[in-house]
């Protein structure tokens, strides 16, 4: 059961093997398969639970309600670069646009090249691939659901002399309702909140919405934010019970945006220290599990 604000009225001390913050393309796939290979895993996820009933197509309640900052993340400096970014149960898959493609060739050349990821190949990630199109059902939409702008494509790209294909989304049942960005009226994208999430919680693992992670440190102290269709501001309740989830590992379940702070705050180094150890996507290898 994922457990909300209004579920959680003491404190709850728990230890947990894995700790991972946030339930987007990251936390979520990490959740799901340690707790079902048996892991004891908490998911705290600092956004709410939504469903269909709280998807109402219009842009502006969407964007309040389900994004950062309302949608107005900004990345200072110069120029200011906007950054949308999702906060929900599921994080920004819950708001995203299903469009899926595997990581390109030249990429995955360009990271073992430029990075530290010897053993990686293009190949090697194959399987790993075909797992996650099976787990989130990625496949072609059909002509009746990209409608008359993809015929237009189509012909355009016939002219030229070139092989126009749908792209493929992660999608069961699509009408074609054109909202994915707003929440799917249909649950018909397979975003992690109705994917991978269920299944971690029937695997076994503790996932806490509305739950921000503030600092980890021994133990990991976290205060349950208000989670209202129209609140965006920093909410911390003092007077609310505080819970204290301790992962022997911390796993930082999102890219690079939120890093920074987090860990600024929590003076980790990813590398040890007097607390539990942080593990960032693509370094499992460099975790050493207490
Ligand atoms: C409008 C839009 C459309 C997009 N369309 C596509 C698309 O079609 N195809 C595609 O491949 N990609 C798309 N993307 C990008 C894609 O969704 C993201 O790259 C992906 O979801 C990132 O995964 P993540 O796990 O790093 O972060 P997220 O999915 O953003 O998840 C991070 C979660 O962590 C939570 N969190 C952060 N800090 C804390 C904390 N301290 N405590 C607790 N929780 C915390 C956040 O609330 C959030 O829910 C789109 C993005 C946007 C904004």
């Amino acid at each position: 059961m994922i457990k909300e604000f209004n579920d959680i009225s003491a404190d709850i001390n728990k230890t947990v093997d894995v700790c991972v913050i946030g339930s987007g393309a990251g936390g979520a796939v990490v959740a799901k398969e340690l707790a079902q290979k048996g892991f004891d895993v908490a998911l705290l996820e600092e956004g709410s639970r939504f469903t269909t009933k709280n998807f109402n197509q219009d842009p502006g309640d969407m964007m309040a309600m389900m994004y950062r900052d309302s949608g107005f993340t900004v990345a200072l400096g110069l120029p200011p670069v906007s950054i949308t970014l999702g906060k929900a149960v599921g994080g920004t898959t819950t708001i995203n646009s299903a469009t899926c493609f595997r990581t390109p060739e030249h990429v995955v050349h360009k990271w073992v090249d430029r990075y530290d990821c010897a053993g990686l190949s293009h190949e090697s990630l194959i399987p790993y691939f075909e797992k996650v199109e099976k787990e989130i059902n990625v496949v072609e939409l059909t002509e009746d659901i990209l409608g008359n702008a993809y015929q237009v494509v189509k012909r355009g790209a016939a002219r030229l002399g070139i092989e126009a294909r749908p792209l493929k989304h992660n999608v069961k049942g699509c009408e074609g309702a054109g909202v994915c960005q707003w929440g799917c009226v249909k649950s018909a994208k397979q975003s992690t909140d109705v994917s991978y999430i269920p299944k971690a919680d029937a695997a076994g693992a503790s996932i806490y919405a509305n739950c921000r992670a503030k600092r980890a440190g021994d133990i990991f102290r976290l205060y349950p934010r208000k989670g209202c269709m129209r609140c965006n501001g920093e909410h911390d309740n003092p007077g609310f019970p505080a819970q204290e989830p301790f992962g022997k590992l911390v796993w930082p379940g999102w890219t690079a945006p939120y890093n920074t702070s987090l860990r600024t705050r929590s003076r980790r180094d990813g590398r040890g220290g007097d607390g539990p150890p942080w593990c960032f996507p693509g370094r499992a290898d460099r975790c050493v599990c207490r």
